[in-house]
């Protein structure tokens, strides 16, 4: 954890990743500290001809560890292998219907999340969508809250967040906001939350990670509830790094 870092990963964090330089000093150290332990533990795999470089395992190293920040953490204990493709690529989808049957078929993506201990990501992606910090969207946030949610157990069916019983006063905004989110997306209403949310709790999960550093002003104002939630999981306020800015 108190290793120095190495100059050239410096540049390449302050370069590809515009959060960096909006956290604190002792933020920045803390993250530092954080990745040093995730770039010890985890093995990263290049596919379909991706190169794994060290702008490649830097970059995904401090966007992975920002979720980590003040948090007792044990540096996502089920992972042990990011897979990077060059772009987007092609993933085996399984989808069940009502009457329980199981559609299966190729199709583009980003990024995905297993439980078993593998991240996939579209290098492609992980760098666009870091350069744009404020549009919502950001690939690792997505895939290491399911990360998150995994570490606990928690699966699409009964989770919302680790560490929330059912009961609780966070647990019911979590679940009032989901509804939400349902009702407006079968309304076909406009959302600020990415409606793709409303697939399960757990991709509700992932997109209100993305929503809650990307967009963090417009989610306090829109979803000041559910913004508290999140901050008291994530124990960081995004939302004060934009107004200080
Ligand atoms: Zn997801």
């Amino acid at each position: 954890m108190r290793r120095e870092v190495p100059p050239p990963w410096l540049e390449i964090v302050e370069r590809n990743v515009p959060f960096y330089r909006m956290l604190s000093p002792e933020d920045r150290q803390e993250l530092w500290g954080h990745m040093q332990v995730f770039l010890a533990e985890k093995q990263f795999e290049g596919c379909g001809g991706a190169e794994v470089t060290d702008e490649v395992r830097v970059t995904v190293a401090a966007l992975a560890c920002i979720l980590l920040l003040h948090r007792k953490t044990d540096y996502y204990p089920l992972l042990s292998s990011i897979v990077i493709y060059p772009d987007e690529y092609v993933g085996e989808r399984r989808r069940w219907d009502d009457a329980g049957v199981v559609t299966e078929g190729p199709e583009p993506r980003v990024g995905e999340s297993w439980e078993q201990g593998t991240v996939v990501l579209s290098w492609k992606d992980v760098l666009l969508d870091a350069e744009s910090w404020d549009d919502g969207f950001n690939v690792v946030f997505h895939e290491f809250a399911h990360q998150l949610d995994h570490e606990d157990g928690i699966t699409d069916a009964e989770g919302f967040l680790p560490g929330f019983p059912e009961g609780s006063p966070w647990r019911d905004i979590l679940e009032r906001e989901y509804e939400k989110l349902l009702t407006d997306d079968e309304a076909g209403r406009w959302t600020l939350i990415d409606p793709y949310g409303a697939e399960s709790p757990a991709e509700f999960f992932a997109v209100i990670t993305e929503t809650f550093f990307e967009m963090p002003v417009e989610m306090k104002r829109d979803h000041p509830e559910l913004y508290g939630v999140l901050r008291h999981y994530y124990r960081q306020d995004p939302e004060a790094w934009v107004r200080e800015g």
